[in-house]
């Protein structure tokens, strides 16, 4: 990340922009209206995420017009997160503001962010209590998270709210690859930050198109599986492996003593199909107890390359 500077903004602003040229100069002067009158210091940075419906020019018109507005441009789309990844690394702020381009939020939630944040938390998500989204949007939505906030243990209803702040510290420590934006409350709450939500109004989106479709919930959640594995196990990944590999080979012992049950009392079919899944389990439980073992040996290997853990404060002579 770039150095805050002392005459530096104190809230940047990342707006990730893929194609949404009809809602950038109304989102724009919203942002202003919003924070000009608290004599906020801030800038926009938008993030040109490969557009190809002119959003570029409109975004280099608001930038001659206010200098306060940067604007970063991808040569072709990368995805949302790589899109918050540039913002995050160029902010100079010492807060980090994202907000989505279209307009379904709502920039005038952005001093209630804030203001939640200068209440000692260092991560403040927005959550579209009244979602206006396609219902099997919202349904698929709702199931995903539940089960993040119930796996994880990070008490949040909208883990996908495009209304998120950060303090900077949150943001260092916290790097995002692939779709990751959606998670970085769970690796922070894992970290230790202190987190809280905010409910945000939600608008429909009135031009454009959703970049995201259903399909999103699968990666969302094979994403999810990522996070939990790296935030649980990967200091310890034979734990895992051991476990599952453990309990696969316990069924195939049991499996196996029931198909000689089988057998002995002449259920000569029951047996062999029995004895068949016994097999696999034991061979699927052993591949994965192995499996482990070798995850474990690469840990080990890697041991210095990651710092697995986070000092906050240090007392000490
Ligand atoms: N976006 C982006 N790159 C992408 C897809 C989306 O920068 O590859 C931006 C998009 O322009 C918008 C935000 O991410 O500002 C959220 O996308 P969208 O509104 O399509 O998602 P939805 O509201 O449907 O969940
Ligand atoms: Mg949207």
């Amino acid at each position: 990340m770039s150095n805050p500077r002392p005459e530096g903004p104190d809230v940047s602003i990342v707006v990730p922009v893929k194609d949404e040229r009809d809602t950038l100069a109304p989102l724009y002067e919203k942002i202003r209206d919003t924070l000009d009158p608290l004599g906020e210091r801030f800038e926009i940075i938008f993030i040109d995420d490969g557009s190809t419906d002119g959003s570029f020019e409109v975004m280099r018109n608001l930038y001659e017009k206010d200098a306060r507005i940067r604007v970063l441009r991808f040569r072709v789309n990368h995805g949302k997160s790589p899109a918050l990844a540039a913002g995050f690394a160029n902010a100079r702020g010492n807060i980090i503001l994202t907000i989505d381009a279209d307009l379904q939020d709502d920039p005038a939630e952005i001093p209630r962010l804030l203001e939640k944040l200068g209440e000692g938390y260092d991560l403040v998500s927005g959550w579209k209590k009244h979602r206006k989204d396609p219902l099997s949007k919202r349904w698929f939505s709702k199931i995903f998270n539940r089960v993040v906030a119930m796996a994880s243990g990070i008490p949040l209803h909208d883990f996908n709210c495009g209304l998120k702040c950060y303090r900077r510290e949150v943001l260092d420590q916290v790097q995002l690859y692939g779709e990751m934006h959606r998670f970085v409350p769970v690796i922070a709450g894992w970290y230790g930050f202190r987190i809280a939500e905010v409910i945000v109004t939600h608008h429909k989106r009135r031009s454009g198109i959703s970049k995201f479709g259903n399909e999103r919930i699968v990666r969302g959640l094979l994403d999810f599986g990522t996070v939990m594995f790296f935030t649980r196990y990967v200091q310890r990944p034979s734990h895992l492996f051991g476990r599952i590999g453990l309990g696969i080979g316990l069924l195939g012992v049991l499996l196996l003593l029931l198909s000689l049950i089988a057998v002995f009392a002449g259920w000569w079919m029951t047996g062999v199909v029995l004895s068949i899944l016994s097999i696999f389990s034991l061979l699927t439980g052993f591949h994965s107890f192995f499996l482990g073992l070798v995850a474990e040996m690469l840990t080990f290997l890697h041991r210095r390359e990651e710092p697995f853990f986070f000092i906050n404060e240090r007392l000490e002579r």
